[in-house]
């Protein structure tokens, strides 16, 4: 039997499941909050331009209006002008869509505190009970923040002295973008860096570091509990976007059973 029809007959007797990975998008999706004085991303929303009425009697569709970053989404290499010369979101080779997932989980770490900061030696701690991280695979670090993702308060958690979610350290940061063969790191946060990352130094180092070694982010991600540490297939499609800096995407995981 092919490769292919392998895969397909996997899937039909569900040796292979496809988990979603993608939150819903609609006007309640959360987005990122940046500090005031920097510039907002939009919610996602739709505006009908008919509804099987005089406007189009056999018809409902829609225009959207979005951010590029709003939602579950794929943070190109010019996002950052670390990556400025990196390549758009429409130049993303497809081949880099598919890739291995090594599943990091520190829910208990970041339960006990919403600022929790993965450093070098969690991940080096995780290689050594699972294998090296895949090359041209993703890093995805489970937080519970996907329990949180109908929730724009819960998710972006803030007080008075700014929003507290979890994320990576500079060092781990910089480790992850030079040092490791996986193309990019997934949260499930609404971007890849911590809540506090506006105040480290560099500012948002994931954002900073993987883009300026040519490498993506994926974002708000759900359903990582029922990915394997190792093994899952991800299928992450962001829209061609010409010129864009990231996409909505839908993000897909492929689980042997
Ligand atoms: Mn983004």
């Amino acid at each position: 039997m092919s490769v292919l029809s392998a895969l397909t007959e996997a899937l039909d007797s569900g040796a292979i499941e496809v988990i979603d990975l993608t939150a819903p998008l609609s006007s309640q999706t959360p987005v990122l909050e940046l500090p005031p004085e920097f510039g907002q991303t939009a919610v996602f929303e739709l505006e009908e331009i008919s509804k099987y009425d005089d406007r189009g009697p056999a018809w409902y569709w829609n225009n959207i209006r979005t951010g590029e970053h709003t939602g579950t989404h794929f943070d190109a290499p010019n996002h950052w002008i670390s990556g400025k010369d990196l390549g758009d979101i429409a130049s993303v080779p497809v081949r880099r869509m598919i890739g291995q997932a090594a599943v990091l989980d520190v829910t208990a770490e970041a339960s006990a505190n919403p600022d929790f900061l993965v450093e070098v030696e969690h991940i080096k701690a995780w290689e050594a009970e699972h294998g090296p991280l895949p090359a041209g695979g993703w890093l995805l670090v489970r937080t519970g923040w996907d329990a949180r993702s109908r929730s724009q308060a819960e998710m972006i958690n803030a007080d008075e002295s700014g929003s507290h979610t979890p994320g990576l350290s500079v060092e781990a940061a910089r480790w992850v973008a030079e040092q490791t063969p996986v193309i990019g790191m997934g949260v499930e946060t609404v971007g890849t860096d911590a809540g506090a990352a506006a105040g480290f130094d560099p500012m948002f180092p994931c954002h900073s570091m993987l883009m300026g070694n040519n490498k993506y982010g994926l974002t708000q991600l759900q359903n990582l509990a029922q990915l394997p540490p190792t093994g899952a297939v991800i299928i992450a499609g962001p829209l061609p976007i010409v010129n864009g800096s990231g996409s909505p995407a839908r993000v897909l995981a492929l689980v042997e059973r």
